[in-house]
Protein backbone atom coordinates (compact mmCIF):
# COMPACT_ATOMS: atom_id res chain seq x y z
CA UNK A 1 0.00 0.00 0.00
CA UNK A 2 1.65 3.39 -0.53
CA UNK A 3 0.40 5.78 1.42
CA UNK A 4 0.57 8.40 -1.36
CA UNK A 5 -2.84 6.66 -2.83
CA UNK A 6 -3.79 5.03 0.36
CA UNK A 7 -7.16 5.31 2.61
CA UNK A 8 -5.58 5.74 5.99
CA UNK A 9 -7.11 8.53 7.02
CA UNK A 10 -4.75 9.11 10.45
CA UNK A 11 -5.83 12.08 12.90
CA UNK A 12 -3.50 14.77 14.68
CA UNK A 13 -5.90 15.30 17.21
CA UNK A 14 -7.41 13.06 20.03
CA UNK A 15 -11.00 12.07 19.46
CA UNK A 16 -13.13 13.91 22.06
CA UNK A 17 -15.10 10.58 22.43
CA UNK A 18 -12.88 8.12 22.73
CA UNK A 19 -12.26 7.43 26.88
CA UNK A 20 -9.26 4.26 26.65
CA UNK A 21 -5.77 4.18 24.77
CA UNK A 22 -7.33 1.52 22.25
CA UNK A 23 -10.27 3.07 21.19
CA UNK A 24 -8.10 6.76 20.64
CA UNK A 25 -5.91 4.76 18.60
CA UNK A 26 -7.79 2.99 16.49
CA UNK A 27 -9.38 6.03 15.05
CA UNK A 28 -6.38 8.47 15.12
CA UNK A 29 -4.36 5.32 13.40
CA UNK A 30 -7.42 5.13 10.81
CA UNK A 31 -8.14 1.73 11.69
CA UNK A 32 -12.11 2.27 12.02
CA UNK A 33 -14.80 4.68 11.89
CA UNK A 34 -18.00 5.06 13.59
CA UNK A 35 -21.25 5.30 11.62
CA UNK A 36 -23.63 5.04 14.90
CA UNK A 37 -23.48 4.43 18.41
CA UNK A 38 -21.70 1.21 18.76
CA UNK A 39 -21.59 0.25 14.95
CA UNK A 40 -18.08 0.59 12.69
CA UNK A 41 -16.97 0.39 9.58
CA UNK A 42 -13.36 -1.41 9.07
CA UNK A 43 -10.79 0.62 7.01
CA UNK A 44 -8.51 -0.95 5.11
CA UNK A 45 -5.95 -0.82 7.84
CA UNK A 46 -7.97 -2.02 10.86
CA UNK A 47 -10.00 -4.79 8.38
CA UNK A 48 -6.29 -6.25 7.38
CA UNK A 49 -5.93 -6.78 11.53
CA UNK A 50 -9.33 -8.27 12.07
CA UNK A 51 -8.89 -10.72 8.81
CA UNK A 52 -5.55 -11.59 10.66
CA UNK A 53 -6.96 -12.31 14.04
CA UNK A 54 -9.97 -14.04 12.00
CA UNK A 55 -7.73 -16.25 10.44
CA UNK A 56 -5.89 -17.59 13.65
CA UNK A 57 -8.93 -18.32 15.18
CA UNK A 58 -9.93 -20.19 11.68
CA UNK A 59 -6.61 -22.21 11.94
CA UNK A 60 -6.86 -23.04 15.69
CA UNK A 61 -10.35 -24.02 15.30
CA UNK A 62 -9.96 -26.52 12.61
CA UNK A 63 -6.65 -28.00 14.37
CA UNK A 64 -9.00 -28.93 17.01
CA UNK A 65 -11.57 -30.47 15.20
CA UNK A 66 -14.38 -28.13 14.54
CA UNK A 67 -15.74 -27.66 10.78
CA UNK A 68 -16.75 -23.96 9.40
CA UNK A 69 -19.95 -23.52 8.18
CA UNK A 70 -21.51 -19.83 7.78
CA UNK A 71 -25.18 -19.39 9.48
CA UNK A 72 -26.96 -15.76 8.36
CA UNK A 73 -27.43 -13.38 10.44
CA UNK A 74 -31.16 -12.40 10.82
CA UNK A 75 -32.94 -15.31 12.23
CA UNK A 76 -36.54 -16.11 12.46
CA UNK A 77 -38.09 -15.51 16.00
CA UNK A 78 -39.97 -19.48 16.33
CA UNK A 79 -36.76 -20.69 17.09
CA UNK A 80 -36.17 -18.55 19.63
CA UNK A 81 -39.78 -19.07 20.98
CA UNK A 82 -38.94 -22.76 21.15
CA UNK A 83 -36.14 -22.43 23.74
CA UNK A 84 -38.07 -19.80 25.05
CA UNK A 85 -35.36 -16.95 25.04
CA UNK A 86 -37.18 -15.09 22.61
CA UNK A 87 -38.67 -13.29 25.83
CA UNK A 88 -35.86 -13.93 27.62
CA UNK A 89 -33.25 -12.02 25.99
CA UNK A 90 -34.85 -8.82 26.20
CA UNK A 91 -33.68 -5.32 24.94
CA UNK A 92 -30.44 -6.28 24.01
CA UNK A 93 -31.78 -8.27 21.00
CA UNK A 94 -33.02 -6.31 17.68
CA UNK A 95 -35.92 -7.18 16.54
CA UNK A 96 -37.45 -6.90 12.79
CA UNK A 97 -40.61 -7.56 11.26
CA UNK A 98 -40.24 -8.58 7.53
CA UNK A 99 -43.05 -7.44 4.83
CA UNK A 100 -44.85 -10.06 5.96
CA UNK A 101 -45.23 -8.93 9.47
CA UNK A 102 -43.26 -11.95 10.18
CA UNK A 103 -41.09 -11.90 13.79
CA UNK A 104 -37.15 -11.90 12.97
CA UNK A 105 -34.10 -10.87 14.47
CA UNK A 106 -30.32 -9.85 14.11
CA UNK A 107 -28.73 -12.41 16.29
CA UNK A 108 -26.95 -12.01 18.99
CA UNK A 109 -25.78 -15.83 19.54
CA UNK A 110 -26.68 -18.95 17.15
CA UNK A 111 -27.87 -22.18 19.90
CA UNK A 112 -30.63 -22.38 18.44
CA UNK A 113 -30.01 -21.61 15.06
CA UNK A 114 -26.93 -24.45 14.86
CA UNK A 115 -29.50 -26.92 17.13
CA UNK A 116 -32.23 -26.85 14.18
CA UNK A 117 -29.14 -27.20 11.46
CA UNK A 118 -27.91 -30.02 13.04
CA UNK A 119 -31.28 -31.73 13.43
CA UNK A 120 -31.96 -31.90 10.07
CA UNK A 121 -29.22 -34.07 9.85
CA UNK A 122 -28.06 -36.17 12.66
CA UNK A 123 -29.86 -39.08 13.42
CA UNK A 124 -27.73 -41.95 15.01
CA UNK A 125 -25.20 -41.52 17.44
CA UNK A 126 -22.76 -42.22 14.57
CA UNK A 127 -23.53 -38.55 13.62
CA UNK A 128 -21.88 -37.58 16.99
CA UNK A 129 -19.55 -35.76 17.27
CA UNK A 130 -19.84 -32.77 15.80
CA UNK A 131 -18.45 -29.36 16.33
CA UNK A 132 -19.79 -26.53 13.92
CA UNK A 133 -18.02 -23.07 13.93
CA UNK A 134 -19.25 -20.02 12.35
CA UNK A 135 -17.31 -16.14 12.61
CA UNK A 136 -20.27 -14.07 11.42
CA UNK A 137 -21.54 -10.48 12.62
CA UNK A 138 -23.38 -10.11 15.61
CA UNK A 139 -25.84 -7.42 17.31
CA UNK A 140 -26.56 -6.82 20.68
CA UNK A 141 -28.50 -3.68 21.91
CA UNK A 142 -26.01 -2.86 24.08
CA UNK A 143 -27.26 -0.17 26.85
CA UNK A 144 -23.76 1.67 26.79
CA UNK A 145 -22.06 0.42 23.72
CA UNK A 146 -18.92 1.75 24.88
CA UNK A 147 -14.38 1.86 23.98
CA UNK A 148 -15.20 1.92 20.10
CA UNK A 149 -14.90 -1.69 18.87
CA UNK A 150 -15.10 -3.32 22.58
CA UNK A 151 -18.38 -2.89 23.04
CA UNK A 152 -19.76 -2.83 19.90
CA UNK A 153 -23.58 -3.38 19.09
CA UNK A 154 -22.65 -4.99 15.71
CA UNK A 155 -19.67 -6.98 16.25
CA UNK A 156 -17.56 -9.91 14.51
CA UNK A 157 -17.99 -13.16 16.99
CA UNK A 158 -16.43 -16.83 16.37
CA UNK A 159 -19.05 -19.26 17.95
CA UNK A 160 -18.95 -22.50 17.95
CA UNK A 161 -21.30 -25.24 18.69
CA UNK A 162 -20.43 -29.12 20.23
CA UNK A 163 -22.47 -31.99 19.82
CA UNK A 164 -21.99 -35.03 21.84
CA UNK A 165 -23.66 -38.48 22.94
CA UNK A 166 -22.54 -38.29 26.15
CA UNK A 167 -21.42 -36.14 28.87
CA UNK A 168 -18.14 -37.63 29.41
CA UNK A 169 -17.88 -36.68 25.47
CA UNK A 170 -18.53 -33.26 25.70
CA UNK A 171 -16.45 -32.81 28.17
CA UNK A 172 -13.86 -33.71 26.11
CA UNK A 173 -15.22 -31.41 22.91
CA UNK A 174 -14.83 -28.95 25.97
CA UNK A 175 -11.48 -29.37 26.74
CA UNK A 176 -10.76 -29.01 23.11
CA UNK A 177 -12.04 -25.82 22.45
CA UNK A 178 -10.50 -24.83 26.26
CA UNK A 179 -6.53 -25.72 25.05
CA UNK A 180 -7.74 -24.36 21.23
CA UNK A 181 -8.60 -21.39 22.84
CA UNK A 182 -4.97 -21.02 24.62
CA UNK A 183 -3.21 -21.48 21.63
CA UNK A 184 -5.50 -19.17 19.73
CA UNK A 185 -4.68 -15.97 22.06
CA UNK A 186 -0.86 -16.90 23.00
CA UNK A 187 -0.63 -16.65 18.66
CA UNK A 188 -1.86 -12.96 19.16
CA UNK A 189 0.63 -12.22 21.85
CA UNK A 190 -1.80 -12.18 24.22
CA UNK A 191 -2.02 -14.13 27.65
CA UNK A 192 -5.39 -14.71 28.09
CA UNK A 193 -6.18 -16.52 31.61
CA UNK A 194 -9.29 -19.24 31.90
CA UNK A 195 -11.34 -18.20 34.74
CA UNK A 196 -13.96 -20.05 36.28
CA UNK A 197 -16.83 -17.68 34.90
CA UNK A 198 -20.84 -18.04 36.19
CA UNK A 199 -22.93 -20.64 34.08
CA UNK A 200 -26.27 -19.26 35.18
CA UNK A 201 -29.15 -21.02 35.78
CA UNK A 202 -27.88 -24.31 34.88
CA UNK A 203 -24.96 -24.76 36.95
CA UNK A 204 -22.23 -26.87 37.11
CA UNK A 205 -18.45 -25.40 37.07
CA UNK A 206 -17.74 -25.98 33.21
CA UNK A 207 -17.56 -22.17 31.72
CA UNK A 208 -14.60 -20.43 31.60
CA UNK A 209 -14.00 -16.80 30.37
CA UNK A 210 -10.68 -15.87 28.88
CA UNK A 211 -9.73 -12.71 30.23
CA UNK A 212 -6.53 -11.04 29.61
CA UNK A 213 -5.48 -8.45 32.18
CA UNK A 214 -5.55 -4.66 31.34
CA UNK A 215 -6.56 -1.64 33.64
CA UNK A 216 -9.65 -0.57 31.44
CA UNK A 217 -11.13 -3.75 31.28
CA UNK A 218 -14.53 -4.23 32.57
CA UNK A 219 -14.97 -7.32 34.61
CA UNK A 220 -13.02 -7.61 37.99
CA UNK A 221 -10.98 -10.72 38.20
CA UNK A 222 -9.10 -12.43 40.94
CA UNK A 223 -6.23 -14.73 39.64
CA UNK A 224 -3.02 -16.24 41.53
CA UNK A 225 0.04 -14.81 39.86
CA UNK A 226 1.19 -18.64 39.00
CA UNK A 227 -0.96 -18.44 35.85
CA UNK A 228 0.58 -14.95 34.88
CA UNK A 229 3.90 -16.52 34.71
CA UNK A 230 3.03 -20.01 33.11
CA UNK A 231 3.75 -19.85 28.97
CA UNK A 232 0.97 -21.71 26.57
CA UNK A 233 2.40 -24.76 25.13
CA UNK A 234 4.07 -24.27 21.90
CA UNK A 235 3.09 -27.12 20.10
CA UNK A 236 -0.15 -28.43 18.67
CA UNK A 237 -1.41 -30.78 21.33
CA UNK A 238 -3.62 -34.47 20.35
CA UNK A 239 -6.87 -32.87 20.20
CA UNK A 240 -8.02 -36.50 20.05
CA UNK A 241 -5.98 -37.90 23.46
CA UNK A 242 -6.24 -36.94 26.49
CA UNK A 243 -6.66 -33.22 27.04
CA UNK A 244 -7.21 -33.20 31.06
CA UNK A 245 -3.55 -32.68 31.70
CA UNK A 246 -3.45 -29.52 30.15
CA UNK A 247 -6.96 -28.04 31.59
CA UNK A 248 -5.97 -29.15 34.71
CA UNK A 249 -3.33 -27.44 35.12
CA UNK A 250 -4.58 -24.14 34.28
CA UNK A 251 -7.62 -24.49 36.75
CA UNK A 252 -5.68 -25.48 39.60
CA UNK A 253 -4.78 -22.39 40.15
CA UNK A 254 -6.92 -19.64 41.33
CA UNK A 255 -8.76 -17.78 38.88
CA UNK A 256 -12.10 -16.71 39.29
CA UNK A 257 -14.31 -13.73 37.77
CA UNK A 258 -16.08 -11.79 40.20
CA UNK A 259 -19.20 -13.85 40.21
CA UNK A 260 -17.69 -17.00 40.86
CA UNK A 261 -14.86 -15.22 43.33
CA UNK A 262 -14.62 -17.29 46.54
CA UNK A 263 -12.84 -15.75 49.61
CA UNK A 264 -12.32 -18.90 51.25
CA UNK A 265 -10.67 -20.12 48.53
CA UNK A 266 -9.10 -16.71 47.62
CA UNK A 267 -7.79 -17.05 51.07
CA UNK A 268 -5.62 -20.18 50.49
CA UNK A 269 -3.73 -17.91 47.85
CA UNK A 270 -0.43 -16.63 49.22
CA UNK A 271 -1.02 -12.99 49.85
CA UNK A 272 2.02 -12.84 47.49
CA UNK A 273 0.52 -13.96 44.73
CA UNK A 274 -3.04 -12.63 44.51
CA UNK A 275 -3.31 -10.41 42.14
CA UNK A 276 -6.58 -8.87 41.60
CA UNK A 277 -7.46 -6.13 38.88
CA UNK A 278 -9.33 -5.43 35.70
CA UNK A 279 -9.85 -8.03 32.85
CA UNK A 280 -10.88 -7.79 29.42
CA UNK A 281 -13.27 -11.13 28.31
CA UNK A 282 -12.11 -12.10 24.80
CA UNK A 283 -13.32 -15.62 24.96
CA UNK A 284 -16.19 -17.54 26.49
CA UNK A 285 -16.53 -21.28 26.86
CA UNK A 286 -19.69 -22.96 28.10
CA UNK A 287 -21.02 -26.79 28.51
CA UNK A 288 -24.80 -27.00 28.67
CA UNK A 289 -25.66 -30.54 28.11
CA UNK A 290 -29.63 -30.37 26.64
CA UNK A 291 -30.69 -26.80 27.37
CA UNK A 292 -31.40 -25.85 23.00
CA UNK A 293 -31.21 -30.07 22.01
CA UNK A 294 -34.28 -31.03 24.54
CA UNK A 295 -36.59 -28.12 23.84
CA UNK A 296 -35.82 -27.73 20.08
CA UNK A 297 -36.43 -31.45 19.31
CA UNK A 298 -32.89 -32.93 18.51
CA UNK A 299 -32.59 -36.26 19.47
CA UNK A 300 -30.87 -39.32 18.01
CA UNK A 301 -30.86 -42.49 18.39
CA UNK A 302 -28.44 -44.06 20.72
CA UNK A 303 -26.16 -47.32 20.38
CA UNK A 304 -29.07 -49.20 22.50
CA UNK A 305 -32.03 -47.76 19.81
CA UNK A 306 -33.58 -45.39 22.10
CA UNK A 307 -33.34 -41.78 21.40
CA UNK A 308 -30.87 -39.34 23.23
CA UNK A 309 -30.90 -35.65 23.04
CA UNK A 310 -27.13 -34.44 21.95
CA UNK A 311 -24.86 -32.83 25.21
CA UNK A 312 -24.01 -29.65 23.94
CA UNK A 313 -21.38 -26.62 24.85
CA UNK A 314 -20.71 -23.44 23.09
CA UNK A 315 -17.64 -21.41 22.49
CA UNK A 316 -17.57 -17.81 22.10
CA UNK A 317 -14.19 -15.52 20.61
CA UNK A 318 -14.72 -11.89 20.63
CA UNK A 319 -12.65 -11.27 17.04
CA UNK A 320 -13.50 -7.69 16.91
CA UNK A 321 -13.30 -7.00 20.03
CA UNK A 322 -9.84 -8.74 20.18
CA UNK A 323 -8.54 -5.81 18.20
CA UNK A 324 -9.00 -3.38 20.73
CA UNK A 325 -8.15 -5.56 23.09
CA UNK A 326 -4.27 -6.34 21.25
CA UNK A 327 -3.92 -2.47 21.60
CA UNK A 328 -5.19 -2.34 25.00
CA UNK A 329 -2.10 -4.84 25.65
CA UNK A 330 0.55 -3.17 23.56
CA UNK A 331 0.90 0.23 23.19
CA UNK A 332 2.78 3.26 24.03
CA UNK A 333 2.85 7.31 24.17
CA UNK A 334 3.33 7.45 20.43
CA UNK A 335 1.08 4.83 19.20
CA UNK A 336 -0.20 1.36 18.69
CA UNK A 337 3.06 -1.65 18.86
CA UNK A 338 1.40 -4.80 16.83
CA UNK A 339 2.35 -8.21 17.32
CA UNK A 340 3.78 -9.69 14.54
CA UNK A 341 0.82 -11.88 14.10
CA UNK A 342 -1.53 -9.52 13.31
CA UNK A 343 -0.06 -6.55 12.16
CA UNK A 344 -2.02 -4.86 9.25
CA UNK A 345 1.46 -4.98 7.66
CA UNK A 346 4.92 -6.03 8.53
CA UNK A 347 7.04 -3.04 7.77
CA UNK A 348 6.56 0.90 6.78
CA UNK A 349 8.97 2.04 4.50
CA UNK A 350 10.16 5.70 5.47
CA UNK A 351 11.01 7.61 2.15
CA UNK A 352 12.60 10.77 3.70
CA UNK A 353 12.93 12.02 0.09
CA UNK A 354 10.74 11.19 -2.31
CA UNK A 355 12.05 12.79 -5.47
CA UNK A 356 15.56 11.82 -5.04
CA UNK A 357 16.55 9.21 -7.31
CA UNK A 358 18.55 7.19 -4.55
CA UNK A 359 15.74 6.80 -2.30
CA UNK A 360 13.12 6.06 -4.69
CA UNK A 361 14.85 3.38 -6.07
CA UNK A 362 15.92 2.24 -2.96
CA UNK A 363 12.36 2.37 -1.60
CA UNK A 364 10.85 0.62 -4.42
CA UNK A 365 13.10 -2.32 -4.31
CA UNK A 366 12.10 -3.11 -0.81
CA UNK A 367 8.37 -2.27 -1.59
CA UNK A 368 8.66 -4.97 -4.46
CA UNK A 369 10.34 -7.76 -1.87
CA UNK A 370 7.78 -7.09 0.78
CA UNK A 371 4.66 -6.42 -0.59
CA UNK A 372 2.01 -6.89 0.20
CA UNK A 373 3.26 -7.01 3.63
CA UNK A 374 4.63 -3.57 3.98
CA UNK A 375 3.01 0.40 3.21
CA UNK A 376 5.37 2.30 1.52
CA UNK A 377 5.24 6.17 2.76
CA UNK A 378 6.19 7.83 -0.43
CA UNK A 379 4.13 11.01 0.61
CA UNK A 380 5.71 14.35 0.39
CA UNK A 381 5.68 15.42 3.66
CA UNK A 382 7.97 16.13 6.64
CA UNK A 383 10.09 13.41 7.84
CA UNK A 384 9.06 14.09 11.12
CA UNK A 385 5.41 13.37 10.03
CA UNK A 386 6.08 10.46 8.71
CA UNK A 387 8.25 9.08 12.30
CA UNK A 388 5.15 9.83 14.07
CA UNK A 389 2.95 8.50 11.62
CA UNK A 390 4.83 5.21 11.50
CA UNK A 391 5.07 4.78 15.09
CA UNK A 392 1.13 5.59 15.63
CA UNK A 393 0.40 3.16 13.00
CA UNK A 394 2.33 0.38 15.11
CA UNK A 395 3.84 -1.79 11.97
CA UNK A 396 6.79 -3.80 13.93
CA UNK A 397 9.71 -2.82 11.21
CA UNK A 398 10.25 0.13 9.73
CA UNK A 399 12.61 0.71 7.00
CA UNK A 400 14.18 4.24 6.75
CA UNK A 401 15.91 5.15 3.87
CA UNK A 402 17.43 8.83 3.33
CA UNK A 403 20.05 10.10 0.96
CA UNK A 404 22.94 9.38 2.64
CA UNK A 405 22.30 5.86 3.08
CA UNK A 406 20.76 5.49 0.16
CA UNK A 407 23.79 6.18 -1.51
CA UNK A 408 25.69 3.68 0.09
CA UNK A 409 22.63 1.13 -0.17
CA UNK A 410 21.97 0.92 3.18
CA UNK A 411 18.73 0.46 5.00
CA UNK A 412 18.05 2.27 8.77
CA UNK A 413 15.65 -0.78 10.22
CA UNK A 414 13.78 0.23 13.65
CA UNK A 415 11.83 -2.15 15.54
CA UNK A 416 9.00 -0.68 16.73
CA UNK A 417 8.61 -2.31 20.20
CA UNK A 418 12.09 -1.80 21.41
CA UNK A 419 13.06 0.81 19.48
CA UNK A 420 16.42 -0.61 18.10
CA UNK A 421 17.79 0.39 15.45
CA UNK A 422 20.26 -1.30 12.67
CA UNK A 423 21.91 -0.10 9.75
CA UNK A 424 21.21 -2.94 7.09
CA UNK A 425 21.81 -3.86 3.25
CA UNK A 426 18.58 -3.98 1.66
CA UNK A 427 18.88 -7.80 1.53
CA UNK A 428 19.79 -7.95 5.10
CA UNK A 429 16.83 -5.50 6.37
CA UNK A 430 14.08 -8.30 3.87
CA UNK A 431 15.48 -11.06 5.86
CA UNK A 432 14.96 -9.66 8.71
CA UNK A 433 11.21 -8.72 8.35
CA UNK A 434 10.19 -11.60 6.66
P1 LIG B 1 -19.71 -9.15 28.03
O1 LIG B 1 -19.64 -9.76 29.40
O2 LIG B 1 -18.48 -8.39 27.67
O3 LIG B 1 -20.97 -8.42 27.77
P2 LIG B 1 -20.81 -11.57 27.07
O4 LIG B 1 -20.47 -12.45 28.23
O5 LIG B 1 -22.16 -11.00 27.01
O6 LIG B 1 -19.71 -10.38 26.98
P3 LIG B 1 -20.67 -13.84 25.29
O7 LIG B 1 -22.12 -14.07 25.09
O8 LIG B 1 -19.92 -14.72 26.20
O9 LIG B 1 -20.46 -12.30 25.69
O10 LIG B 1 -20.03 -13.77 23.82
C1 LIG B 1 -18.77 -14.33 23.44
C2 LIG B 1 -17.71 -13.25 23.22
O11 LIG B 1 -18.16 -12.22 22.35
C3 LIG B 1 -17.32 -12.51 24.48
O12 LIG B 1 -16.40 -13.25 25.23
C4 LIG B 1 -16.72 -11.23 23.91
O13 LIG B 1 -15.36 -11.44 23.58
C5 LIG B 1 -17.52 -11.01 22.65
N1 LIG B 1 -18.53 -9.93 22.86
C6 LIG B 1 -19.66 -10.01 23.59
N2 LIG B 1 -20.33 -8.85 23.55
C7 LIG B 1 -19.60 -8.01 22.78
C8 LIG B 1 -19.78 -6.67 22.36
N3 LIG B 1 -20.86 -5.96 22.71
N4 LIG B 1 -18.84 -6.11 21.54
C9 LIG B 1 -17.75 -6.83 21.16
N5 LIG B 1 -17.54 -8.10 21.52
C10 LIG B 1 -18.44 -8.70 22.31
MG1 LIG C 1 -22.89 -9.10 27.32
MG1 LIG D 1 -19.57 -11.72 30.05
MG1 LIG E 1 -19.54 -14.27 28.22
Amino acid sequence: MRLSRAFLPTLKETPAEAQIASHRLMLRAGLVRQTSAGIYAWLPAGLRVLRKVEQIVREEQDRAGAQEILMPTIQPAELWRESGRYDDYGKEMLRIKDRHERDMLYGPTNEEMVTDIFKGFAKSYRDLPRNLYHIQWKFRDEVRPRFGVMRGREFLMKDAYSFDLTKEGAEHSYRQMFVAYLRTFARMGLKAIPMRADTGPIGGNLSHEFIILAETGESQVFVSQDLLDYDVLADTPDYLGDLSPIVNFWTSHYAATEEMHDEAAWAQVPEAKRVSARGIEVGHIFFFGTKYSAPLGLSVQGPDGKPVAPEMGSYGIGISRLVGAIIEASHDEAGIIWPDAVAPFSAAILNLKPGDAGCDALCEQLYAALSPEAVYDDREERAGVKFNDADLSGHPWQAVVGPRGAAAGRVELKRRATGERAELSLEDAVARIK
